[in-house]
């Protein structure tokens, strides 16, 4: 899921410098403390590919001290004063904004996300997530059940205990709060596990919370690898429930786990395959549905859950919508993601930019079209970078029409009816987000029921806001859902108290 929009004032230097690295060994009870082993694991820059810093390398006995200070935190009681977490959630969110230029640079320099985006989108985010669930505290509470006379039910939710988080690196920092924010307003207490590939700033709000009046063990942070911290994580028997987002394929591993282990809750937000619907009636829109279209595809170079990779348009306007979404994707600025007039920056890593030409090589070999990019660009820089590609000439059954690329790479693929449409945009094993553009409320309303995804938008990208609960059907996740009051109740228990009234 990618931040919501938001605007900030920007201030006049356009190069930032690479920021200073203070914060890279776990954080577990209120304390940054080395791995137990010892080890460390490297932190590139996708950049350039120099190293930014050596980070503690958490493993299972890393997750286990954390998962022990969590439930000792959550047992002492004092997170679970509503007060308490509303106090220091709102003061996190202070200390977020305060803190914002430290916190973007090093999303940017260690994501490779373009600084404008961390500065007005992902940290800006960080810190409303952080308040409007501080603020929803005392809006969720129980029920009474209509009992019959003589009886009395009273329906409360209670948090789980203390929940798991693994997420991906590609808004670090949003990421780690679509899930810690709720979970803590819940009154949990967590042990997260940030992506090895940009764990920085995951360390440094841990710091953050701790600041802001977090008692120790309710906010751990254990860096490490996938298959060792991160499995530790959906194994560990005091971890009562697990949010993941990340692969579909690591998702599974993530059910394997808790069905091995004590059968935790698992949340799941997993991968997708966007269509983007353009239907005939939209002729007279085909430049800024063209701009729409380049910005769901290419933001954040793709690598985006919802990111729109297939678009699928009505075959009166494929051309010339075709032309002008080449003509959106060349203009986009890639570059250094520490400079403010960069709109793109690399791909997260070497293996990134691997994959990523491997579909577009092998879709054009099998008769697809390039209309713009096609090709690894700034190689003199040491980064991974590739340009926002478009192709054409693409039929259904090839894989860059079906798999998740997880970078800017759009498919276009042609329709003549409606029906064809909504059976294109369903034949995916993802269901995570669509867009569909009509003026017709008839057939956009039609589209957006018969669309098996989590989120539908009409006339223009979107995941919806916070307000708004967002997450998959189908292979791109289920088990709970990011943003909206939705979040906070999945991770609590429902419980019923039964009285006899004598
Ligand atoms: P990934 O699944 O490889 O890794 C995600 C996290 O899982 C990382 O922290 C990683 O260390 C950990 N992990 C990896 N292997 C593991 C294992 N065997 N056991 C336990 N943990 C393990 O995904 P990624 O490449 O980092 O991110 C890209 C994927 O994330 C894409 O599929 C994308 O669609 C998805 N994503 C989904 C959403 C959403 O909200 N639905 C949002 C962002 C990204």
């Amino acid at each position: 899921m990618s931040s919501h929009s938001n605007s900030t004032s920007l201030a006049t230097v356009d190069v930032l410098p690479v920021p200073t690295v203070t914060r890279t060994q776990a954080f577990i009870d209120g304390a940054f403390v080395d791995a137990q082993s010892g080890r460390t694991f490297p932190t590139y820059a996708p950049s350039t590919g120099h190293l930014l810093a050596m980070v503690a390398d958490g493993g299972v006995e890393d997750v286990d001290l954390a998962a022990l200070a969590a439930r000792r935190a959550f047992d002492a009681g004092s997170w679970s004063h509503a007060d308490v977490r509303r106090a220091a959630m709102t003061r996190l969110a202070d200390l977020v904004e305060e803190n914002a230029q430290e916190l973007a640079a090093l999303d940017a320099i260690d994501a490779g996300k373009p600084i404008t985006d961390c500065e007005t989108g992902d940290i800006p985010e960080v810190a409303h997530l952080f308040r409007w669930y501080a603020e929803a505290i005392d809006k969720v509470f129980g029920k009474v059940s209509p009992t019959s006379e003589g009886h009395l039910g009273i329906i409360t939710r209670e948090p789980v205990g203390v929940v798991g988080i693994v997420v991906p690196w590609n808004y670090p920092a949003v990421m780690l709060t679509f899930k810690a924010a709720p979970a803590l307003a819940a009154g949990n207490c967590v042990v997260a596990k940030p992506a090895e590939q940009a764990p920085l700033s995951a360390l440094r709000l841990a710091e953050l919370a701790t600041e802001a009046g977090f008692p120790p063990g309710v906010f751990n942070v254990v860096p490490g690898d996938g298959p060792t911290a991160g499995r530790a994580v959906g194994m560990h028997p005091l971890i009562d429930a697990v949010a993941f987002t990340g692969s579909t394929q690591v998702g599974r591993e993530f059910l394997r786990y808790a069905a091995e282990s004590n059968m935790k809750n698992v949340v799941l937000e997993l991968g997708g395959k966007s269509p983007q619907i353009v239907l005939a009636d939209m002729k007279a829109d085909l430049q800024v549905i063209a701009e729409d279209l380049a910005g769901a595809a290419f933001g954040n170079a793709g690598q985006n859950c919802t990111a729109g990779s297939r678009v699928l348009v009505a075959n009166v306007l494929r051309e010339e919508l075709t032309d002008r979404l080449a003509q959106a994707a060349s203009k986009i600025r890639l570059g250094d993601p520490m400079d403010r007039s960069t709109e793109m920056g690399p791909l997260i890593e070497r293996t990134a930019l691997e994959r990523v030409s491997r579909y577009v090589d092998e879709a054009v070999a099998l008769g697809a079209r390039v209309r713009v990019g096609g090709s690894a660009v700034l190689e003199d820089t040491g980064g991974h970078f590739y340009p926002p590609t478009v192709v054409d000439q693409v039929t259904p059954d090839m894989a860059i029409a079906r798999e998740e690329i997880f970078g800017p790479v759009v498919a276009v693929l042609g329709f003549d009816t409606e029906e064809e449409a909504l059976q294109l945009a369903n034949d995916s094993e993802y269901g995570l987000a669509a867009t569909v553009w009509s003026h017709d409320v008839d057939v956009s309303f039609r589209m957006a029921r018969g669309i098996r995804a989590g989120t539908v938008a009409i006339n223009g990208y979107s995941e919806g806001d916070i307000t708004t609960p967002f997450g998959g059907h189908r292979t791109s996740g289920f088990g709970g859902r990011d943003s909206g009051i939705e979040a906070m109740e999945q991770y609590t228990e429902l419980k019923t108290t039964w009285f006899t009234l004598r």
